[in-house]
Order: structure tokens, then sequence, then C-alpha cells
């Protein structure tokens, strides 16, 4: 008798982060033009429109990702706070509720690294736009 095995997988899934336009991941991150595919190791592979968000320094707050969909009616979307450094909070019910690190997260922090776009701890742009100078 013969049973079947399955393959029990190492992946944890992928993500890939992309501009559009031919603009460089940065200016698209800006723009509201990067998009975000994330392929989970089982299921759909849902992607994402990113936008970065800073507050009025200019420094880098977090990233918005608003989940593209066929009916704009289902669009769903996602904050993503940076400012408590390397702790990323997003804020979709499965990162509330578990208080786990979400696919959001998980899934832009890495794709952010590979492209050299993850914020640095502390979270800033510059210097002279975070409020250094009164120290
Ligand atoms: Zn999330």
């Amino acid at each position: 008798m013969r049973t079947k095995q399955t393959k029990v997988s190492e992946t944890h899934g992928s993500c890939r982060l992309s501009a559009f336009d031919g603009m460089t991941i940065s200016e698209a991150l800006d723009k509201n033009n990067a998009s975000l595919v994330i392929r989970p190791e089982r299921g759909a592979s849902s992607a994402y429109d990113v936008q970065r968000l800073y507050d009025d320094d200019g420094c880098v707050i977090g990233f918005r990702l608003t989940k593209r969909t066929q009916f704009i009616v289902d669009r769903k979307v996602y904050d993503i706070d940076v400012t408590r450094g390397y702790e990323r909070q997003c804020d979709c019910p499965s990162a509330e509720y578990s208080g786990k690190t979400c696919k959001h997260v998980r899934a832009l922090q890495q794709a952010l690294a590979r492209c050299g776009q993850l914020p640095q701890k502390p979270v800033m742009q510059s210097n002279e736009d975070c409020g250094l100078d009164d120290l």
C-alpha cells in the first residue's frame, strides 16, 4: 500500500515590492505608486498599493497599505506604524487580536530591507527636519 507524502516546505511565502512608471522604489513609495505583492505559503497572493507616510516635519512615520481588489468597496487600508523603532505595529485585525507580527509587517519589512528603504532607528529622514537641534 502506498501513502502519499506531502513535503513540508521550509519557506513562509514570499513578497515583492515594485515601482510603476519607471520610478525608483523610493520615488514610488512617496507617490503611492509602489506595489507590494505578498505570496503566502498557502492560499492566494494579495497585492497592495504602498504609500510612505510622513509627519509634518518630514519624518517617516509609517506606511499605508491599500489592498488591491476587484471592487473598490472591498478595499482595505492598513497603516503600519514605524515610529516605535524596530517594533512595527499594523492596525489590521490579525495584528490587533493576536498581538503577533502580521504578514503585512513581515512582508513590508522584508521587501523594504531588500530595497534598502527600511527606515532606520530612530526613524527620520534628515537631522535638520527632525527637531534634533534643540537637544
Ligand atoms: Zn497587518
